[in-house]
C-alpha cells in the first residue's frame, strides 16, 4: 500500500543537569563552587531524501526520541550534549502538529527543519555564587526536551502530474519521455507509489513529471473513487490529463474525464482551475474520426488536445514540447509556509502542575514543561509581556504556592533560565 500520511510522536532529548559540587584540594580549606553545567538534549530534525517516496517507514515506528544531554561534574566539568537525531523524509513532506493541525514545516527543500527542540543543559552550581551566597549547594535540572504529536503528509513536488482513470497509459508516457522506469501493466492499480520522471529537454533545462497512484480498483462500479490521490496532484504545476481515446475497456473517454473533474472541484477550489491539457492516448486503436470528434469536443470547452500513442511514443514530442513552453508561464510550485506557534490559552484551564523546591533561600519552579512554552513567548525587556507572565503566574497558583513556601520580598524565584526577585 502507498503510504502517504503518518502520524508519529516526537521527544526530544532532555537538558542534562547541572552539578552541585565544591573544589577539593590538599590544604584549601574551602574551596569554590565547582559544579559543572548539563549538556543539552538532542533536537530532532527532518530532511530530505531523495531515495525517499513514501512515508512507510513511520507505520512501523511511530515514536522517534532524541538522546538526553549529560549531566554536568565536578571540576567545571560540562555534560556532554547529545547528538541530534535526524529523520529523512520523502521531498514534499509537511509536517503538522497533529493536535492543532498547524503548519510547522514544509520539508521540501534542502534545509534542516529543527521540529522538536533540545532542552538546554542546567547549570552547575558554579554559576550561582554571589557575593552574598557564597556556597550555593544548588544547580539547575536540565530544561527538558519538547515533546510532541506531528502529522507528516506527502504532497508531492512536481511540475506536471498526470491524472487519469486506471489504465489509460499514464506510466506508458512518463516511461517514454522521462528516464523513469515505472510498472507497466495491463491491469489496474499498478502504481503503488508516485514515480517521479526528470523530462530532459536537452540545453539543461527539464521539469519533473510525476505518475501518481491512481484511483481504487472498482471506481466505476461506484466504490468511490479513491480520490486520495489528488492530495498530490495539489502542488504539480501543470496536470495533465489523459484518456483512453479508444475506449478499449468499454469505458467512455469524455465521461471518465468529466468524472476526475468534477472530484477535483470537490476537492479543492485551486485544483479545479489548475491547467489542463487532455492526452488522448491509444489512438492506434482508433479510428481517425472519433479522434477528431473528441478533439472537437475537448477544443470547444478550450482544452488544448494531443492525440498520442504513447506505446510506441507518437506524438509525445509534440506533447512534451507544448509543456514546456506552458510551464515557463506558469508560477513555480507552492511551497507552505510554517505557521506561527499560537500563543497558549491559560484561561482554559487544564492541569498546570509544578512544584516548588527551596534550597539555599531560592525558591524553584521545576516539573512545569508547561511553563517553558510560556516563557518562550515572553519579553523580558517588554512591561505588558512581563504583566502577562505575573498573570499566569497568579492565576496558574503560583504565587499563592509560593507564599506558602514562605516566600518574602527580595527572595530569589527561579524558573528553568530565568531567576527574578519575588515582589509582593
Ligand atoms: P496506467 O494505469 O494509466 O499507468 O496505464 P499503463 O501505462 O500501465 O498502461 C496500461 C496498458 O495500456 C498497458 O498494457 C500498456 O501497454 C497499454 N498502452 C499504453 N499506451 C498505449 C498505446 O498507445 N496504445 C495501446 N494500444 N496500448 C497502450
Ligand atoms: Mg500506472
Amino acid at each position: 500500500m502507498f503510504v502517504d500520511i503518518a502520524k508519529i510522536h516526537l521527544k526530544a532529548g532532555n537538558g542534562g543537569n547541572g552539578a552541585v559540587s565544591f573544589h577539593r584540594e590538599k590544604y584549601v580549606a574551602a574551596g569554590g563552587p565547582d559544579g559543572g553545567d548539563g549538556g543539552r538534549g538532542g533536537d530532532i530534525i527532518f530532511k530530505v531524501d531523495d531515495n525517499l517516496s513514501t512515508l512507510a517507514d513511520f507505520r512501523y515506528k511511530r515514536k522517534y526520541c532524541a538522546e538526553n544531554g549529560q549531566n554536568g561534574g565536578a571540576s567545571r566539568c560540562t555534560g556532554k550534549s547529545a547528538p541530534d537525531l535526524v529523520i529523512s523524509v520523502p521531498r514534499g513532506t509537511v509536517v503538522k502538529d497533529a493536535e492543532t493541525g498547524r503548519i510547522i514545516a514544509d520539508v521540501s527543500d534542502d534545509e534542516k527543519y529543527v521540529i522538536a527542540k533540545g532542552g538546554n543543559g542546567g547549570w552547575g552550581n558554579i554559576h550561582f555564587a554571589t557575593s552574598t551566597r557564597q556556597v550555593p549547594r544548588f544547580a539547575k535540572n536540565g530544561n527538558p526536551g519538547e515533546e510532541l504529536d506531528i502529522t507528516l503528509e506527502l504532497k508531492l513536488l512536481a511540475d506536471v502530474g498526470l491524472i487519469g482513470f486506471p489504465n489509460v497509459g499514464k506510466s506508458t508516457l512518463v516511461s517514454v519521455v522521462s528516464e523513469a522506469k515505472p510498472k507497466i501493466a495491463n491491469y489496474h492499480f499498478t502504481t503503488l507509489t508516485p514515480v517521479l520522471g526528470v523530462v530532459r529537454m536537452g540545453e539543461g533545462s527539464s521539469f519533473v513529471m510525476a505518475d501518481i497512484p491512481g484511483l481504487i480498483e472498482g471506481a466505476g462500479e461506484g466504490v468511490g473513487l479513491g480520490l486520495e490521490f489528488l492530495r498530490h496532484v495539489e502542488r504539480c504545476r501543470l496536470l495533465l490529463h489523459i484518456i483512453d481515446a479508444s475506449g478499449s475497456e468499454g469505458r467512455d473517454p469524455v465521461e471518465d474525464f468529466n468524472t476526475i473533474n468534477r472530484e477535483l472541484a470537490v476537492f479543492s477550489d485551486q485544483l479545479k482551475t489548475r491547467p489542463q491539457i487532455v492526452v488522448a492516448n491509444k489512438c492506434d486503436l482508433c479510428e481517425e474520426k472519433d479522434i477528431e470528434r473528441l478533439r472537437e469536443y475537448f477544443e470547444s470547452k478550450g482544452y488544448k488536445f494531443f492525440p498520442v500513442m504513447a506505446a510506441i511514443a507518437e506524438g509525445t514530442q509534440e506533447l512534451i514540447n507544448y509543456v514546456a513552453a506552458e510551464l515557463q508561464k506558469l508560477p513555480p510550485i507552492v511551497k507552505y509556509e510554517a505557521e506561527p506557534k499560537p500563543r497558549v490559552d491559560y484561561t482554559v484551564k487544564k492541569s498546570r502542575t509544578f512544584n516548588i523546591r527551596k534550597c539555599d533561600g531560592v525558591f524553584f519552579i521545576e516539573d512545569a514543561p508547561w511553563l517553558l512554552d510560556v516563557m518562550n513567548t515572553v519579553n523580558p525587556d517588554d512591561y505588558e509581556s512581563l504583566q502577562y507572565f505575573e498573570r499566569i503566574l497568579r492565576s496558574t497558583g503560583i504565587i499563592d504556592a509560593l507564599r506558602k513556601a514562605g516566600i518574602s520580598e527580595g527572595d530569589t524565584v527561579s524558573v528553568y533560565d530565568v531567576e527574578f526577585d519575588f515582589v509582593d
